[in-house]
């Protein structure tokens, strides 16, 4: 297909979900190569060796084109985790990982990047080539961090896995139509606790609602953070605890069945969520920001909280 788009001067464009915000994946009058369908790996190896001669315990091959909610499926009933997205209707070779890849377990494990041990990448002169730590090496880092579809295309790639460890997924949800007030308080409370929080726990939040994964045993989630959500909880006026909602769920065997209580709460199958609206946003709040000046970060989080305008996804 590259090949024939570089005889004919057509441009490319490349999708696997279509879920990029931006529409990268959406190239009008452009030749569309759609990875969706491409071939499935899935393979796990206990003795994968890169190119540098070293060897990987554990790491699974992914396809180009496939989803989380597919590579978590090929997991379920091993002994291993991944680091992953908690939507697992997004790619997790593509936009995913070559946008860098937060995961509600990059606190404790790093970034997707960081875990890729290989691509095997069609460049735009239509060859297939090898990248790692040891072979073209260029194409690896810039593979890491910059963007999908920028420098070839993604036909497979060597990811490493974690052990299983006990997993406590949580959703906090402040309902809408809550006062104001109620809000206010629960940031003044994150503002004091997220920057120091125990870095088992990671996750989303964006003003209101919150997904956050603990990996680790329910005592631990429980003296780190969640005896202190449901103090908080207790200190707001009784009539309107029907609208705080703290679920918790343990016993979980990692972020595949977090990525499916999420689907659960959703009530939905998040496969047909994408990008509708435009917003503004940011995946991240720098944590010296927090901690340098609460004062200044309560303000801007509770103006957020009030516009409605800004989607925040505070990474913590
Ligand atoms: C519901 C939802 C939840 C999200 N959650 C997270 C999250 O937890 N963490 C996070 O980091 N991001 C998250 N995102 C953002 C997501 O990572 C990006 O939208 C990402 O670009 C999606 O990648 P995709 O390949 O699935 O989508 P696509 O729209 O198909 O592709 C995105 C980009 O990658 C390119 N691309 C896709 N496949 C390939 C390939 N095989 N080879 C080369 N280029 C390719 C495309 O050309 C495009 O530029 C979320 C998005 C949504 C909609």
């Amino acid at each position: 297909a590259i090949q024939f788009a570089n005889k004919f001067n057509i441009a490319i464009t490349v999708k696997t979900t279509g879920h990029s915000f931006s529409g990268s994946s959406f190239g009008r009058d452009t030749l569309l190569i759609w990875m969706r369908n491409f071939q499935k790996f899935g393979q796990i190896s206990n003795d994968f060796c890169d190119s540098c001669g070293k060897v990987h315990p554990a790491s699974i091959k992914m396809g180009g084109g496939q989803t989380w909610r597919e590579i978590y499926g090929r997991l379920a009933g091993t002994d291993y985790n991944i680091l992953g997205a908690l939507a697992n209707v997004i790619s997790s070779s593509g936009g995913w990982l070559m946008g860098a890849g937060l995961s509600p377990m990059s606190p404790n494990h790093g970034l997707g990047i960081d875990n890729v041990l290989r691509f095997d990448v069609v460049l735009p002169n239509g060859c297939l080539v090898t990248a790692d730590a040891c072979q073209n090496t260029d194409l690896f880092w810039a593979l890491r961090g910059g963007g999908g579809g920028t420098f070839g295309v993604v036909v497979s790639t060597q990811y490493k896995l974690l052990p299983k460890n006990p997993f406590v997924f949580l959703i906090f949800n402040i309902v809408p139509g809550t006062p104001i007030e109620v809000v206010d308080s629960f940031i003044d409370l994150w503002v004091m606790k997220s920057p120091h929080l125990d870095q088992r726990w990671g996750g989303y939040w964006n003003t209101t609602l919150g997904t956050f994964i603990f990996e680790g045993s329910m005592e631990d989630a429980d003296k780190t953070f969640l005896n202190d959500l449901r103090k908080w909880k207790n200190s707001i006026k009784p009539k309107y605890h029907e609208n705080i909602i703290i679920q918790v769920q343990d016993g979980l065997d990692g972020i595949s069945s977090a990525s499916l209580a999420l689907d659960g709460f959703w009530g939905f199958d998040s496969t047909a969520v994408s990008a509708l609206t435009k917003n503004s946003g940011s995946w991240f709040v720098s944590r010296k920001w927090v901690v340098d000046d609460e004062k200044r970060a309560r303000k801007f989080l509770k103006d957020i909280a009030r516009s409605g305008k800004l989607v925040l996804s505070y990474i913590l």
